[in-house]
């Protein structure tokens, strides 16, 4: 499907609709707009930093209203989690991302994923229906290895026997788990010795200043072989020069993500980095 883009409504005056913005009114426009096409995803590559290649993408959703203007997620996402939204628009993203996925796959590469954001409610909210996502896969002849789910250490902290269960069924099916904005928390390490993650995405904060801090150096090594003594792979977050690739990229680093390879962009944009990407 094609997406309505940001451009329609570049008439309107974004500053203006920043003033405006309250909670109230984002409650009101959100239940509104469930369901229409002011929503869409934007996809951000994931780098194999070993081949130079564009393995994966992270899905990120966006909502332009036409009289508010781009809201972001930082902002709505909460909001839909308060108002019982969360498990609808979650829903949408699987499965928009799923049918995206499929494409992908079969124009460049088979073993292709995309990463999905999966907010703690959707594991702790009864009628958010995550089985429903690995016949959604089936149904597609897609491997349950075609997306991964990014979790933060917020789906253990109110963890109980929903959640516990939900992980344990997704795992089971093969679906991967990313760890989100490790390093960010109070109890990190905790959750990664309790949760069987597959991925760790190092939180952008520490590798901001990575190309110039040793305390920061020191740890982004640290993290990177620790995981690789866990069996988990590296990913790092908000990767924005070239400084901070190399130095990643010096201590194994699996894969980076940030501005310095593109920042989120739409689907057909983003097939054109893949199609660049393949023809390399
Ligand atoms: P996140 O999961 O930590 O996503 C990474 C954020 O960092 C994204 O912001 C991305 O655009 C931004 N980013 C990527 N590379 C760079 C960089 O090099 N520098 C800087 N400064 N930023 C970079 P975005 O798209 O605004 O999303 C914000 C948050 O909203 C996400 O943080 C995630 O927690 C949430 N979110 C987005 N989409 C979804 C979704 O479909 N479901 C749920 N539950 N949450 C979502
Ligand atoms: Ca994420
Ligand atoms: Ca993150
Ligand atoms: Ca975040």
């Amino acid at each position: 499907a094609k997406f309505s883009g940001r451009n329609k409504f570049s008439f309107f005056d974004v500053s203006m609709a920043q003033h405006a913005l309250n909670k109230t009114e984002i409650v009101k426009h959100l239940r509104n707009s469930m369901g229409s096409d002011q929503f869409s995803i934007h996809y951000q590559p994931i780098v194999n930093l070993e081949t130079g290649m564009i393995d994966k993408a992270e899905s990120l959703l966006r909502w332009t209203h036409p009289e508010l203007g781009y809201i972001s997620p930082d902002e709505f996402i909460p909001i839909a989690e308060d108002i019982g939204l969360i498990c609808e628009l979650g829903d949408w993203v699987f499965r928009q991302s799923a049918s995206q996925v499929k494409s992908w796959q079969e124009k460049f590469k088979e073993n292709f994923q995309l990463s999905i954001n999966i907010s703690p409610k959707q594991f702790q909210n009864e009628s958010c229906d995550l089985q429903e996502w690995t016949d959604f896969l089936s149904q597609k002849a897609l491997s349950n290895k075609a997306v991964s789910l990014e979790i933060t250490e917020g789906v253990m902290m109110n963890e109980g026997p929903m959640t516990e269960q939900r992980l344990g069924m997704l795992k089971l099916a093969g679906i991967e788990i990313s760890l989100d904005d490790f390093g960010t928390g109070y109890s990190s390490l905790a959750y990664l010795k309790k949760l069987n993650v597959d991925y760790l995405k190092i939180d952008r904060t520490f590798i901001q200043n990575i190309h110039i801090n040793h305390d920061d150096q020191a740890m982004c090594e640290a993290i990177v072989v620790m995981a690789h003594k866990l069996n988990i792979k590296v990913i790092a977050e908000g990767v924005e020069n070239e400084a901070q690739l190399n130095f990643l990229k010096s201590v194994g680093c699996d894969y980076a993500q940030g501005y310095w390879f593109s920042k989120p962009v739409t689907s057909d944009d983003f097939e054109l980095l893949l199609s660049e990407n393949e023809a390399q």
